[in-house]
């Protein structure tokens, strides 16, 4: 039986924020982001209505402002934005929020953005991790990709970084057409002799709406082979491991102490508060989801509507199955003691004969611990997480 009480809510010690920055040069063909292309000039209603927003949950107050120990700014590219338009963006939220000791703050750069003053704006605000779409050092992909740097670009960037920041992670995206596993160790050896602290390595996905879904269908994009893309995703895990990198997450790699805390305290099912377009909150059971359009979330703020336009509450088995989902995607997986106390269940008891089922197939080890993907599991994660809902 699961436990029926509904979690507490209300302010908690240390919280995770999220603001989404929706904008972009160029919407790259293969990106379902919710974001504009070309429509700088909508920063500034962009930054007014955020300040709006955040109103509604957290309105400024000097004395009692909740401590954060996450902040994640992401897009879209946050780094889209000025040096000024940056300064007013972390000023409304530090209105509302004081960071605690060690807290993390990131931030999603796109390496053409990179400039020392960019690198002074984000450290003077309090920023110490960047995230880098460097996404690969082949100059074909790159173009593929339809990305405005050249792999030339990417030493020059992460040293314009590291004067102020010194963790560092590069995004990078296998399986992309016309390129094989060489081309991908490649960019992995690459990527590591730069010596960043983190590594996010994410196979290319053909979303339903996006331009590189209709240039597949109409054959003009041909994905590589399943057995390559296989071999790629096991190429991901293991190079990075050979260089002293510990896998935490499907498509996360870090050095010992750098992994990103505020992606841990999503898939360990904290609660965490997000704003912008798109942006989805999860606090105690209830579940929001912002309006997708830039202009359709502008409005509604501008209007003094809520920003989102879902809304739903979980019921306990709900949460506990999502909590399932969120926590396999982590490499120790679902903690049996943390799980329990987190949804008074038990896992084997929620999961019962489709746990026994995975197992037999080799996807998922279970025991006293907890319940986690085998190696084998890590390749057909979706499929797995599938069969838990
Ligand atoms: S830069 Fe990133 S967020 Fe922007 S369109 Fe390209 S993939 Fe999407």
């Amino acid at each position: 039986m699961l436990d029926s009480s509904p979690a507490p809510r209300g302010p908690s010690v240390h919280r995770s924020v999220y603001v989404h920055v929706p904008f972009c040069r160029h919407r790259c063909g293969y990106c379902d982001f919710t974001l504009v292309a070309g429509r700088d000039d909508l920063a500034d209603r962009y930054l007014a209505a955020l300040d709006r927003e955040l109103d509604r949950v957290a309105p400024p107050t000097p004395g009692g402002r909740v401590e954060l120990d996450t902040l994640f700014l992401g897009g879209g590219t946050p780094t889209r934005l000025t040096s000024p338009q940056l300064d007013r963006l972390f000023a409304a939220v530090f209105r509302r929020y004081r960071l605690a000791e060690g807290a993390e703050v990131s931030v999603e750069a796109n390496p053409s953005d990179v400039t020392p003053e960019l690198v002074d704006c984000l450290a003077d605000a309090g920023v110490n991790r960047v995230s880098l779409g460097v996404q690969s050092f082949d100059a074909d992909a790159l173009k593929v990709l339809e990305r405005d740097h050249a792999p030339a670009d990417v030493p020059r960037v992460l040293e314009t970084v590291r004067r102020r920041i010194e963790n560092i992670s590069l995004d990078l995206i296998y399986a992309v057409p016309g390129h094989d596993l060489a081309g991908w160790e490649a960019t992995l050896d690459a990527a590591l002799a730069l010596e960043p602290t983190h590594l996010s390595t994410y196979g290319l996905t053909f979303e339903k709406g996006t331009a590189f879904w209709s240039r597949r269908r109409k054959g003009e994009l041909i994905s590589p082979p399943e057995e390559s893309e296989r071999a790629m995703y096991a190429a991901a895990m293991d190079r990075p491991a050979a260089a002293g990198f510990r896998q935490y997450e499907l498509s996360s790699h870090a050095r010992p102490g750098s992994e990103c805390r505020h992606n841990r305290a999503y898939w360990c099912g904290d609660d965490f508060e997000a704003f912008g377009p798109g942006a989805a909150n999860l606090l105690g059971g209830v579940r929001r989801m912002n309006h997708r359009g830039v202009l359709g979330w502008l409005r509604r703020v501008e209007a003094g509507e809520p920003p989102w336009i879902e809304e739903e509450t979980l019921d306990p088995e709900e949460r506990a199955r999502e909590l399932v989902m969120l926590n396999l995607r982590r490499v120790e997986g679902v903690v049996s003691d943390d799980f329990a106390r987190r949804t008074g269940s038990a896992v084997d008891d929620l999961l019962g004969d489709d746990l026994v089922e995975q197992r037999r197939r080799g996807l998922v080890e279970s025991d006293e611990a907890g319940v986690r993907l085998t190696r084998d599991g890590r390749f057909v994660a979706d499929g797995v997480m599938a069969a838990f809902l």
